[in-house]
């Protein structure tokens, strides 16, 4: 998973799924679901097939706040005589009373019906139903009856049936999708390989979808909401680049049948590495200008890298998480190394140990394998020992060990020993030492990570030695001759006015560092400031056009006027910032004042996203005057299934009360 912003922690307590484990080996799930949109309910149907290993009474799945009806068993066969079976059910598990015996296959199935609280989602937008799951850290047994042990792997075939304008969009490749006779769909996926029960998912929802194939053969979906075909080309540019490298760099042929992308509405994180179908926020399906800011390629790297690293070997416990994040976000930092360079890999590992060193210095770093580390940790620290390994023992070596590791523990789960084992194998040597002092110890190595970046990059040398705050006489230098565009932009922000008209020749990336750091404008740079406005970065057209209205107040009306189509990201950023600073000009439109104000509290609105309706509220409060509907929009987002806008909620209701 890729998480926007926060440290969580994955610590799956599993002494009860150990011994069941011993007992039973649940083979493959067959479901059929029914979504019930308008009562937010699933009624199911699923029969599990499982193997016993050793005779046994009882056996149990996790399922919460869930009614049952119709629970049978089958021995052997699907068409064997289905019997009552009995069970008791405690809302988080129900256990079957059976006399199981010893190398005896059996069907389970049942009937039931629940209403999630959470890992399943429903939610409507621009007024079309849209529901999506999210496993990870949520637990599937929400919405599904299944078992929560990462390490208890199996087949799951999902089916649904749905209303034809719906596409319901699950786990592995489409094998039916029939018509019934009430006008209704029957649509059925099929698995052929196991999985953890958390990388279960589904969406459903209005579609359509652009289809691409790699250089394998494997079918890549990607899909968009019907209104954004503009937004496809940019949000999924390098998609098939990045799959075929990742292919090419792992050595181990991509796992699953196909690959499908599926952006959703108010998502919990960035994006979610569901086994063959990865969910993401529809905050990333970016236009042509949107993806030279925001863009969706380091999530896309990142859940396609998870789909080996976390789907296919699977971290046995929370100690372990590093092996799925770290290596899906090495992962994807060398698929970007592919897209956009080696300054661009190096200059963004040399960003992971300064943040590394910060955590380290405020007192909150962590061993790699403490389950409580943050995400930072967890992510780039993890990325920094993969790193740091492949330097130590040589690309060869590094590359068949991953590769080796993949196909020994592949379907199966994995703990951080059985990697480093792998990668001894191949070096010959003992590992001890580096396994202590990178992935043990608290601190990260920093200065040894910033030595092995130093001798493998000219660039870093030269961003490292560029630095106006240590010596300032070469700086006004630096800016007008050739250094790296992030070199340029260190010094901009340690000396904004040393900013002269020619240094507004420079790239994008240059030109976005001016609007940000130099807020005092000359007016020897007026003409240049003003041609930011221009630019083809929803960030920098933000940030000028503020700079522009406080620095010359007398041509506020131009500036205005030369943005007032502008949206911005799905955010709508550049809007918001144009409403605030209009109604903050009198003179400009009067008349127009009220819609205005209207428009900016509308997006406060539930049927915008948690990311919209956070920057209203904040855009309301500036300007004091979060009005009754303002008010009852906040309450209303208090009880929305994305934390991050409940929390921001009840915080922005406590500052206003205070007020
Ligand atoms: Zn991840």
């Amino acid at each position: 998973m890729k998480k926007f912003f926060i440290a969580f922690c994955f610590c799956i307590v599993s002494l009860s799924y150990a011994q069941q484990t011993e007992y039973v080996d649940f083979k493959r799930a067959d479901a059929l679901l029914n979504i019930k949109v308008d009562s937010s309910k699933v009624k199911g149907k699923v029969s599990y097939h499982l193997d016993i290993l050793k005779s046994v009474d009882s056996i149990f799945l996790d399922a919460v706040n869930m009614s049952f009806n119709n629970v049978e068993i089958r021995v052997g066969e699907t068409n064997a005589e289905a019997k009552q079976l009995n069970y008791t059910y405690h809302n988080q598990r129900i256990y079957f009373a059976y006399q199981f015996k010893k190398n005896s296959s059996y069907i389970i199935s049942l009937d039931y019906v629940v209403k999630p609280k959470q890992a399943l989602y429903f939610l409507q937008r621009e007024n079309e139903p849209q529901v999506w799951t999210q496993g990870q850290g949520k637990y599937t047994s929400h919405w599904f009856p299944s078992l929560d042990d990462v390490n208890d792997k199996m087949i799951f075939n999902l089916s649904a049936i749905k209303d034809s304008e719906y596409n319901f969009i699950a786990n592995g490749i489409k094998t039916d999708d029939i018509l019934l006779p009430n006008g209704q769909e029957k649509v059925s996926y099929t698995m052929q390989k196991p999985i953890s029960s958390y990388l279960l998912a589904f969406v459903y929802g209005r579609y359509h979808k652009k289809t691409e194939t790699s250089n394998s053969g494997v079918s890549l979906e990607y899909y968009f909401y019907p209104e954004d075909s503009l937004k496809v080309e940019p949000t999924y540019r390098y998609s098939k680049k990045m799959f075929d490298f990742l292919e090419e760099e792992i050595g181990f042929t991509y796992p699953w049948q196909i690959y499908k992308q599926v952006p959703v509405h108010d998502f919990l994180y960035a994006g979610m590495e569901n086994t063959s179908v990865t969910i993401f926020s529809d905050a990333f399906m970016v236009d042509a200008i949107g993806f030279n800011d925001k863009n969706y390629v380091n999530v896309n790297a990142h859940e396609l890298a998870h789909q080996w690293f976390g789907d296919l070997v699977t971290a046995s416990s929370g100690e372990h998480h590093w092996l799925q994040e770290g290596f899906a976000t090495y992962y994807a930092l060398l698929a970007e190394r592919e897209v956009f360079g080696e300054d661009y890999f190096n200059f963004k590992l040399l960003q992971s140990i300064i943040e590394l060193s910060r955590q380290d210095l405020s007192g909150n770093g962590t061993s790699l394998l403490d389950p409580k580390s943050s995400s930072l940790t967890f992510y780039q620290r993890g990325a920094w020992v993969l790193h740091a390994l492949r330097s130590a023992v040589g690309d060869e070596v590094f590359k068949k060990a991953v590769k080796n590791y993949l196909k020994k523990y592949q379907f199966a789960s994995v703990d951080t020993s059985n990697f480093i084992a792998e990668v001894e194998n191949l070096y010959g040597q003992s590992l001890s030492y580096f396994v202590s002092f990178w992935i043990k110890n608290k601190a990260f190595p920093y200065e040894e990570a910033f030595a092995i970046l130093k001798q493998q990059s000219s660039f870093i040398n030269e961003y490292a030695m560029v630095d106006c705050e240590a010596k300032t006489s070469k700086c006004a230098e630096y800016l007008k001759y050739y250094v790296s565009d992030e070199a340029k932009i260190k010094v901009i922000s340690q000396m904004p006015s040393l900013v002269t008209s020619q240094v507004f020749k420079n790239s994008l990336k240059v030109r976005q560092a001016i609007s940000e750091y130099v807020t005092k404008i000359p007016e020897a740079i007026k003409t240049d400031y003003e041609s930011l406005l221009n630019d083809k970065s929803y960030v920098t057209i933000e940030n000028a056009l503020y700079n522009l209205w406080v620095n010359f107040p007398l041509e506020r009306s131009k500036y205005l006027s030369k943005t007032r189509h502008i949206e911005g990201f799905s955010d709508k950023n550049v809007r918001m910032l144009w409403i605030v600073l209009n109604l903050n000009t009198p003179y400009y439109e009067a008349d127009n004042k009220q819609e205005l104000f209207d428009e900016l509290v509308r997006y406060t609105d539930q049927k915008y996203n948690a990311d919209v309706r956070i920057k209203a509220f904040n855009y309301l409060a500036l300007i004091q005057s979060c009005n009754e509907k303002c008010l009852s929009n906040l309450e209303i987002a208090k009880s929305h299934h994305n934390w991050r806008l409940v929390k921001f909620a009840k915080e922005f209701s406590k500052k206003l009360e205070k007020e």
